[in-house]
C-alpha cells in the first residue's frame, strides 16, 4: 500500500514572520491520518527555521534544489550533505522552473537525484510536458524521455525516489489537468516503474492543486498525492489538500 504524500513547494516565497505562523498552523493542524504524509520544500535560508519549527512533528521538510556535486568550487550551490545537516527528508529535483530558467537538462536531474539518494534524502523527481508538447501529442514521449534519463542514472536506486508528474501548462496557471488526463500519464509512469522493478514508488500530481480539486485527483488509482505550489502557502488550504 503506497499511501498518500502531499508536499508543499513554497517556491521563492516566505519571510521569517510569515513562515513562523505557517509552520505553527500546520504543526497544530496536521493530525497525520493513517496512510497520509506531509512535507514542505522551503527556500534554503529557511531550512533552519523549518527544522526548529517542525522537529518532532509528523511533517517532513526539505529543499527545492540540490547540487550534483559533493563539495568544491560551485559558487551558489548547496550540497546534499549540507541539506542533511538541516534535517531534510526531501528535495525537489528537475522542477520545470529549474529546467526553464536555469537550463537544467535530464542528465543534470538524474545526477542531482543520485546525489540526494547518496546522502539519504528522498528526491522528488519532477517531470512533465509543455502545452506545445501536449498539443503536438508528445506528452508520453516527453515524460518517458525524462523518466528514462533518471532511471538510467539511478539503476536500482530508482525504487527510493518519488516521482512528481507536473504538466508545465498547469503549474501556477490555475488550469489543472482533469483527473482522467492526469491518470493517463500516471498510469503510464506506473507501467514504467513496474517494468523497472520500482512498483512501490509514489507518483505525485502537481499543477494548480487546490482543496476543491484534490480529492478527485487523489482518488485516481495511480495518483499518490500532490506536489502543491501556491496553495501550500495557505495553511487551511494545504491541510485540506493533504487530508483529501
Ligand atoms: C509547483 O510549484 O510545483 C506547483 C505545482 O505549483 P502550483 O500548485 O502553484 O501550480
Amino acid at each position: 500500500m503506497r499511501g498518500k504524500l502531499t508536499v508543499g513547494n513554497w517556491k521563492m516565497n516566505g519571510g521569517l514572520t510569515a513562515n513562523s505562523a505557517l509552520f505553527s498552523a500546520l504543526r497544530t493542524g496536521w493530525k497525520a491520518p493513517k496512510g497520509r504524509e506531509m512535507g514542505l520544500c522551503v527556500p534554503f535560508p529557511y531550512l533552519a527555521q523549518a527544522r526548529e519549527a517542525l522537529s518532532g512533528s509528523a511533517i517532513g521538510w526539505g529543499a527545492q534544489d540540490v547540487s550534483a556535486h559533493a563539495a568544491g568550487a560551485y559558487t551558489g550551490e548547496v550540497s546534499a550533505g549540507m541539506l542533511v545537516e538541516f534535517g531534510c527528508r526531501y528535495v525537489l529535483v528537475g522542477h520545470s522552473e529549474r529546467r526553464q530558467f536555469h537550463g537544467e537538462a535530464d542528465a543534470d536531474v538524474g545526477a542531482k537525484a543520485a546525489a540526494a539518494l547518496a546522502a539519504g534524502i528522498v528526491p522528488l523527481v519532477c517531470m512533465g510536458e509543455t502545452l506545445a508538447e501536449r498539443d503536438a501529442g508528445q506528452t508520453l514521449a516527453v515524460v518517458g524521455r525524462q523518466f528514462d534519463a533518471a532511471a538510467a542514472v539511478l539503476g536500482v536506486q530508482l525504487a527510493r525516489i518519488v516521482v512528481a508528474y507536473e504538466p508545465v501548462w498547469a503549474i501556477g496557471t490555475g488550469r489543472t489537468a482533469s483527473p482522467s488526463e492526469a491518470q493517463a500519464v500516471h498510469g503510464f509512469l506506473r507501467q514504467q516503474l513496474v517494468a523497472a522493478g520500482a512498483a512501490e514508488v509514489k507518483v505525485l500530481y502537481g499543477g494548480s492543486v487546490k482543496a476543491a480539486n484534490a480529492a478527485e485527483l487523489f482518488a485516481m488509482p495511480d495518483i499518490d498525492g500532490g506536489l502543491v505550489g501556491g496553495a501550500s502557502l495557505d495553511a487551511k488550504e494545504f491541510l485540506a489538500i493533504a487530508a483529501a
